[in-house]
């Protein structure tokens, strides 16, 4: 599968996890619901791991790509895709580490990232993750553009370590802090550094088209490129970055990523502070330059284009309103 059908999942996930599940959220004695349901996918999806630093590996397959450390505390994890992945992603843990994963750290809480909660939990790992990704994770969930319900995760999926600003694991002799980036892709989203090994894990906050800003889940495309400015202040040439969906990324792939976005977002955000329609916006083509490069993924250009105006109008609502 190609990165671009990647990216598609992580958009198509909501409304397709709350097509397959029930619209009643079910009460406590009944039986939990079940993990975010995949988009159809060929069966023979395979698992490619590839090594960026000593001891710490991606795994590419269906949904989010995985980050992994293997050492002398065991194994840990870094998303973990969907639910009808995780016999695939146990054996390619298993050719590296003898031990069971111990951490499933969540980048964001998207179903495409967290949909091996449930069985990685189920199994005793301890799942770690910013507030927000348990509070909302926890909370039955109504999709307000197309009234689509999703119930509540089952306990197990649910982080048990969160915290609201940072946290550091010391584990296999690194550092792995975790920084969250408000308002970013969702208001969930993390950033994991392995500082030693100077790699990062970004999640949804960097993949390989115009990005899904998940304003359902608090995502704006302002706090997004805020979120780029924290992780490039902290990053060098040499930093291997993971992205969410697509190859492995570097500082200067990141800041290109962002100085586009600063572009488009400052072009729209001219446009509707002078009045423009949605359409007119959208015919201004304020992406013109940058559409070889980045449309294709989870959206095509007019698509991104309108998401993008929705998305300053509601940001000029609110500075008028403070
Ligand atoms: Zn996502």
């Amino acid at each position: 599968m190609t990165s671009k059908q990647l990216g598609i999942l992580c958009v198509a996930l909501m409304s397709s996890a709350a097509l397959a599940q029930t619209q009643q959220v079910a009460p406590p004695q009944q039986v939990p619901p079940p993990p975010p349901a995949a988009p159809a996918a060929p069966p023979d999806t395979k698992i490619e791991t590839v090594n960026v630093a000593p001891g710490i590996y991606v795994l590419f397959g269906r949904g989010g790509n995985i980050g992994l450390t293997v050492g002398v505390d065991g194994a840990a994890i870094i998303d973990d895709q969907f639910a009808d992945m995780v016999p695939k992603i146990r054996s390619a843990v298993a050719l590296l580490s003898e031990k069971p994963v111990k951490f499933v750290i969540n980048t964001h809480l998207h179903g495409d990232h967290t949909g091996g909660n449930d069985a990685f939990g189920a199994a005793g790992a301890v799942i770690i993750a910013q507030d927000n990704v348990r509070k909302r994770l926890g909370t039955p969930f109504v999709n307000p553009s197309n009234n689509q319900a999703t119930p509540a995760r089952a306990r197990e999926a649910l982080p048990v370590v969160t915290f609201a600003d940072s946290a550091t694991l010391h584990f296999n002799d690194d550092d792995l802090e975790f920084t969250h980036l408000p308002n970013a892709h969702t208001e969930t989203d993390i950033v994991i550094r392995f500082r030693k090994a100077n790699v990062l894990h970004l999640g949804d906050c960097f993949t390989g088209g115009f990005p899904f800003i998940d304003a359902n889940s608090g995502g704006t495309l302002d706090g997004l490129i805020k979120a780029h400015e924290t992780v490039l202040a902290t990053v060098d040439d040499n930093t291997k970055i993971i992205r969410g969906h697509g190859p492995i990324g570097n500082k200067a792939e990141l800041q290109a990523y962002h100085d586009m976005l600063v572009v488009v977002r400052d072009r729209v955000a001219r446009l509707v502070k002078s009045g423009k329609k949605q359409e007119e916006v959208v015919a201004a083509r304020p992406t013109k330059e940058f559409e070889e490069k980045y449309a294709g993924g989870n959206f095509n250009a007019e698509q991104w284009i309108g998401r993008a105006y929705v998305d300053q109008k509601a940001a000029q609502e609110k500075r008028r309103k403070k």
